[in-house]
């Protein structure tokens, strides 16, 4: 930063050129935040399993060159017209950066399908640098509670849990969960504080995160390969393992729901009919609204969630990626610039 306080010209972003390639640190312009938009010094910013998805090339048309991250906490450094927040807001930033607000599904409180979408990280530019221009209308402001690598993982893990978890149906009294990563270590304490009970599946012979997940509240915590003791009213998968999705389709009671919260997976294998009749049902979350980010936000101070964060420099994103994709992150991977 000038010691004077105004705005660099130019700061440190950790950049993907093309899929397929590691992240490089680079010195790129700062960005000037257009009407509706507002400029962040980046305080911390979450890695997400979706970033490896992107630079591996599973995500089509990303923007290139591109600064990837979605789950961004800053301060407003700088606003264009018509911002939402004043300059020293505390605001997060979402993988949901922009709809048209006139397609059939965002006139339909379905603005998480938008045919026209904007994607942190993805087709714009996110928050693995030092500062980060937002749509303002798309930013939430950020409980106090909270510190900026701790509120961070909310922004990704914590939405789309909570949106894979309230899909689940209120009733939905046993409800699993596939893959006990960041999301599943969040949304596992408000089901837990709302009464449900937590089954957690894991890699098999990771003890570890077993204990992890009864630390926070599971009823029960084994590996995916291991049937369940009850039947399931409903089951969550963050694991991208499509078998995982037939594993929950076999552990679910009749009227079960199985609910993916991943952006990529590898392939669903064929199934007997039979693990499908009896109404269950077998389905997917995308992307968030921002009334899941305003319920989540009111929600999680509220239980209170716990988020556990390992932080890295930002010069070390690939390895924050790789540690999180091999397992070895507990809870959630932050960035702090
Ligand atoms: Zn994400
Ligand atoms: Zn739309």
């Amino acid at each position: 930063m000038m010691a004077d306080g105004s705005l660099p010209r130019d700061m440190r972003a950790m950049v993907l050129d093309r899929p397929g390639s590691p992240l490089v640190l680079r010195r790129i312009p700062v960005p000037s935040p257009g009407p509706g938009q507002v400029l962040l010094r980046v305080g911390a910013c979450g890695v997400c399993r979706t970033d490896r998805h992107i630079i591996d090339g599973d995500l089509a048309h990303p923007k290139l060159p591109l600064v990837l991250g979605h789950q961004i906490v800053g301060r407003v450094a700088a606003t264009g017209p018509d911002a939402n927040f004043a300059v020293g807001a505390r605001v997060g930033v979402p993988w949901l950066g922009h709809t048209d607000g006139t397609c059939r599904f965002c006139l339909s409180d379905r603005e998480n399908l938008c045919t026209e979408p904007a994607f942190t990280g993805y087709t714009v530019d996110g928050g693995f640098a030092e500062l980060a221009v937002a749509d303002s209308r798309f930013c939430f402001p950020v409980p106090e509670t909270y510190d900026d690598a701790h509120a961070a993982p909310l922004l990704c893990a914590g939405l789309i849990g909570y949106r894979a978890y309230r899909r689940c149906g209120p009733d939905a009294a046993r409800i699993g969960i596939y893959g006990f990563g960041a999301a599943a270590h969040i949304v596992c304490q408000i089901a837990v504080h709302e009464g449900r009970e937590v089954y957690a599946f894991t890699s098999p012979g990771d003890i570890e995160t077993q204990e992890f997940a009864r630390s926070l509240g599971a009823v029960w915590a084994e590996g995916s390969d291991v049937a369940p003791p009850v039947e399931l009213d409903a089951a969550m998968v963050f694991a991208p393992v499509g078998p995982l999705m037939v594993a929950a389709l076999r552990a679910v009671d009749r009227g079960g729901r199985v609910v993916s919260g991943g952006i990529h997976m590898s392939d669903i294998p064929s199934f007997p009919y039979a693990d499908l009749w009896e109404e269950r049902t077998l389905t997917s979350v995308a992307n968030l609204t921002r009334a899941d980010g305003i319920g989540l936000l009111s929600v999680a101070p509220a239980v209170p969630v716990r988020t556990e964060v390992e932080t890295f420099p930002l010069e070390d994103a690939n390895r924050a990626i790789a540690d999180l994709v091999a397992g070895t992150v507990r809870g959630a991977a932050v960035l702090v610039p």
